[in-house]
């Protein structure tokens, strides 16, 4: 998710000046909780995610920048968390 609304010619070739979520609410991609109204703008936010060319970008961004709030490269935080522990396991994993 990008912090900025609209797009920026300082971006040029940047993997955010491809951002799908240009022009859309940043409160889709910030959801407060996961129930009720946050789990359909949590929704709405993936979907946006899913036509984004810079979505993998995206995510590899955030899960390096350790990036702790709201929807990025289509996943929430907990998702992320998860792909972290996951990858941590396999790490030490004896083989
Ligand atoms: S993947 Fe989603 S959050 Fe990331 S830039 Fe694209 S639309 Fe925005």
């Amino acid at each position: 998710m990008m912090s900025m609304n609209e797009k920026n010619p300082n971006l040029e070739g940047d993997w955010r000046h491809f951002s799908a979520c240009i022009g859309e609410d940043p409160e889709l991609f910030f959801p407060i909780g996961n129930t009720g109204p946050a789990v359909l703008q949590a929704e709405e936010a993936k979907r946006i995610c899913m036509s984004c060319d810079a979505r993998v970008k995206c995510l590899e961004w955030a899960m390096q920048s350790e990036e702790n709030f709201g929807i990025w490269g289509g996943l929430t935080e907990g998702e992320r968390q998860a792909i972290k522990r996951r990858s941590k396991r396999s790490r030490v994993a004896p083989e």
